[in-house]
């Protein structure tokens, strides 16, 4: 309080031509000098802590230049409180000079950068920008997952043409022997029962040379239809030559396996009895289990016997390995 009263008992009043020794006078300059200082030194400051932490800003030379500026323009102001009372006028004629020099240097640097700051985008074209992009990114991943989608089925297309046999819809000869490599493994390691039928439609020629190739094809269809209706769930039926098919059933003895055969040749016999067009035809089944000793060729060349011994025997019947 006493330092107030000392401001406006006139003690601190400086020599009478500034400020013609009036207190209230004295009081607006000094207090307006040091606020202005206060904030030119503060602004720098912000200036500097904004350029540091954004390296990213095109301009921050701009705003160096800006900060410089206004440090000298406090400087001045600075100058200018002390000269209140003592006339230090070369020092500020320094300073001013100095805060000018700045201030031309960057105005002309501001006029300079103008045109390029004008055509700067806005923020709100830098957001319809954004919007656009993340529309476009939407579509493109929208596009993606169609692409996905299409590749999934063209693949899965593929994958099915590359293990089906055209004619009949049953596994071709390359995917049911992978399947049967499979499965010996797994039977050796597991210890499990393996069994194999190798069927051959019976005279299959006969329809051919009587009935055409075309009438052969349906007929051939409609028995690899009937065979596959008579497997189970866990079992896989391939045909592996013209009229010859595979069928692989995982955990089945010979016996079952034998039954199950006879079941087949059966529902052939009677259809092709009941076949009023004699379009019909039977079957012959050799049917063969995996053994300790075999390999995926003597196990596939057992079962190929067996059938010609089946053929041998008059056709139209199973016959089982004679190796178990
Ligand atoms: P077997 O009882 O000894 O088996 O006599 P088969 O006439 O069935 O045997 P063979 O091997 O002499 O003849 C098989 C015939 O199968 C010969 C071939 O023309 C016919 N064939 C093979 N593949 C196809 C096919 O895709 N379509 C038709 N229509 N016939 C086929
Ligand atoms: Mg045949
Ligand atoms: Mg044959």
């Amino acid at each position: 309080m006493d330092f107030i009263k000392e401001i406006f008992n006139g003690n601190f009043m400086p020599h009478g031509h500034c400020l013609l020794w009036r207190g209230d006078l004295l009081f607006l300059h000094v207090g307006g000098d040091l606020l202005t200082f206060t904030a030119y030194m503060l602004i720098p400051i912000a200036l500097v802590k904004l350029v540091k932490s954004r390296d990213d800003f095109r301009f921050n030379w701009l705003f160096l230049m800006f900060a410089g500026f206004i440090f000298f323009c406090g400087a001045t102001h600075l100058v200018g409180l002390i000269n209140i009372w003592n006339g230090y006028y070369y020092i500020e004629g320094i300073v001013k000079f100095l805060t000018g020099i700045i201030s031309m240097v960057t105005a002309v640097m501001l006029w300079h950068l103008l045109p390029e700051a004008i055509s700067f985008p806005s923020r709100r074209q830098l957001q319809q920008k954004i919007t656009e992009l993340q529309q476009a990114e939407k579509q493109l991943a929208e596009s993606n997952q169609r692409l996905e989608a299409e590749v999934k089925k063209r693949t899965a297309q593929l994958e099915k043409i590359a293990t089906t046999d055209e004619l009949t819809g049953l596994y071709n000869r390359r995917e049911i022997m992978r399947i049967l490599d499979v499965e010996i493994s797994r039977v050796s390691r597991q210890q499990t029962a393996l069994s194999i039928m190798m069927l051959d439609l019976d005279h299959f020629k006969a329809i051919n040379d009587q009935y055409g190739h075309q009438t052969g094809d349906v007929t051939l269809q409609n028995a690899a239809a009937s065979i596959s209706q008579g497997i189970r769930k866990t079992d896989a039926i391939g045909r592996i030559g013209g009229e010859e098919f595979l069928i692989i059933m995982p955990d089945t003895t010979i016996e079952s396996a034998y039954d199950h055969a006879d079941r087949i040749r059966q529902t052939l016999a009677v259809q092709k009895a009941a076949d009023t067009a004699e379009q019909g035809c039977t079957v012959s089944i050799g049917v063969a289990q995996f053994l300790q000793d075999d390999t995926l060729q003597s196990f596939i060349q057992r079962a190929d016997e067996t059938l010609y011994r089946a053929k041998a025997e008059g056709r139209n019947r199973v016959c089982r390995s004679l190796s178990e």
